[in-house]
């Protein structure tokens, strides 16, 4: 049988508009976010329930088609594409957007595979819940995508990344079985924990199709505020001394450098410095509280003058509206893009023990000036989650010829993540971005029994090809 078959036998699953094949519409499916590349697909097959996700997977294996799920496409590491070869199923979650259940007394939503995060956010919201896993791209990221990458955020500080976040897991095996597992426990100690296979697994394992996931009691109010910090050393003062003050009200910590602020600055002229001087370094603070707006802003304050009698802050601000917290969170949220707007640059999404980020951050600077004279170091990110993105842009007036630099600069960085015991994927995942750097960094045992998994769960290797591993 031949794929024209196999197309036909889709069509008889989905119907024949759910199975895209010309190549203009194919055009959105086949490139990835930021359109740095793109792949090539046999078709995008459109499955508008589980039973259809099984049906197509299971005439994937039988015609020995490669497939690719796919969510919102807004993935960092070239996950969610096909390779060029043309010969590959993109597996469009989209249509699958029912919220299936909220169960209010256990504080748990069950929403399917191709809810966006956002409409999940509000459908929590809707029902006086908090669903806390936050994205800049909340508005075209996907539920399924969320929990394939593990996806972090700026709430990870208090809330967990995406895995603390799910409690069971609806999946397609790669055979092409339905497993339900959709239970809201929090405790279940029955063997081994299958969804946190499929959770951060990119695709690779099997397709999941629905999710149940923690709510939370929504706070009342929220307080932000940004601090001036002379060094990355007094960064890590404010937030141990923001836990042990703030406690579980503390929600997020995010480092800027002064370059970021002034990229931003530049790139977005109708943002204003929020300081009369500038400062090395930044941190915006954000509270939620559970009792008052009044409560929130005391207690930041409160944190804020303690850390300032011992000559700790340079300066700090604490917004008194939420247009003036939306103010300050832009002047972090702008960064990846200002930095866009100043050219191409080498980015890096790590992770090392928040304690090691002062010693991180001077020793890998120190490096990479010695060595690029004149590089520009974009440095911001979940500092409380000990996730920074360090990201290198070209020396001025040298523009993209920078790039061609991209491999020894990722030896400096990456060598300096595993001195400090780190990770250099903290958020985005490895796709076919980072699966050949990752072979250096993870020991022969961890990347042995990756394989083993991989072949025992997809023994055609047919799920996500060449991504991960
Ligand atoms: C502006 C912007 C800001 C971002 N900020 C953050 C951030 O702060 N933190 C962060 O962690 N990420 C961030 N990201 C990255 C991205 O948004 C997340 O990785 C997101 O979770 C991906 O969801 P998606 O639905 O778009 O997945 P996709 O991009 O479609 O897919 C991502 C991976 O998951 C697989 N996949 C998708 N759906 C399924 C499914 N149902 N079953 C099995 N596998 C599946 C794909 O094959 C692919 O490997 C950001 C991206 C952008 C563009």
């Amino acid at each position: 049988m031949s794929k024209t078959d196999f197309l036909n036998l889709c069509r008889q699953v989905t119907g024949a508009d759910h199975v895209v094949t010309d190549a203009d519409s194919l055009q959105a499916y086949e490139s990835e976010w930021r359109q740095r590349i793109k792949g090539k697909a046999l078709a995008a097959v459109r499955p508008g329930s589980t039973e259809e996700v099984a049906q197509i997977v299971r005439l994937c294996q039988q015609f020995r088609v490669p497939l690719v799920p796919q969510g919102g496409n807004t993935g960092l590491v070239y996950g969610s594409i096909p390779d060029h070869q043309g010969n590959a199923v993109v597996l469009s979650l989209k249509r699958m957007q029912t919220i299936r259940e909220l169960d209010i007394d256990n504080e748990t939503i069950t929403a399917e595979a191709g809810c966006l995060l956002a409409q999940v956010q509000q459908a929590a919201a809707d029902a006086g819940k908090l669903y806390p896993l936050s994205l800049a791209s909340e508005g075209s990221c996907t539920i399924g995508g969320n929990l394939s990458t593990n996806a972090g955020g700026t709430a990870v500080l208090r809330y967990g990344n995406a895995r603390e976040l799910c409690l069971g897991l609806e999946v397609v095996t790669a055979n092409g079985d339905i497993w339900h597992g959709l239970k809201g426990l929090r405790k279940d100690n029955t063997g081994y924990d299958l969804k946190n296979l499929y959770i951060g697994a990119e695709g690779t394992l099997g397709v999941i199709t629905a999710a149940t996931l923690k709510l939370f009691p929504a706070p009342r109010a929220s307080c932000t505020a940004l601090a001036a910090v002379a060094t990355p050393d007094a960064a890590l003062r404010l937030l141990n001394a923001a836990k042990n003050h703030l406690g579980p009200t503390l929600t997020g910590f995010e480092l800027i450098s002064d370059f970021c602020l002034q990229l931003v600055l530049r790139h977005f002229p109708e943002l204003r410095h929020p300081f009369q001087q500038t400062s090395p370094y930044y941190v915006l603070l954000e509270i939620a509280s559970h009792e008052s707006q009044e409560h929130a802003a005391g207690l930041l304050l409160d944190l804020l003058e303690k850390e300032s009698a011992q000559n700790q802050l340079q300066d700090a601000v604490i917004a008194e509206s939420s247009r003036q917290a939306q103010t300050l969170w832009s002047l972090r949220e702008n960064i990846s893009m200002a930095q866009a707007a100043e050219g191409k640059n080498i980015k890096h999404d790590i992770a090392v023990p928040a304690s090691s980020i002062p010693a991180f951050i001077a020793e890998t600077d120190a490096l990479l000036h010695r060595h690029f004279p004149g590089c520009r170091i974009v440095c911001f990110g979940h500092m409380g989650d000990g996730n920074l993105h360090y990201n290198i842009s070209a020396p001025k007036h040298t523009g993209d010829i920078f790039l061609k630099q991209q491999e020894p600069i990722n030896r400096i960085v990456h060598d300096q993540v595993q001195r400090f015991n780190g990770s250099i994927s903290a958020e985005h995942g490895l796709g076919t971005l980072k699966k050949e750097e990752i072979r250096r960094y993870k020991s022969t045992i961890e990347l042995n029994l990756m394989q083993t998994i991989k072949t025992a769960l997809d023994p055609h290797n047919l799920m996500n090809p060449g991504k991960v591993l």
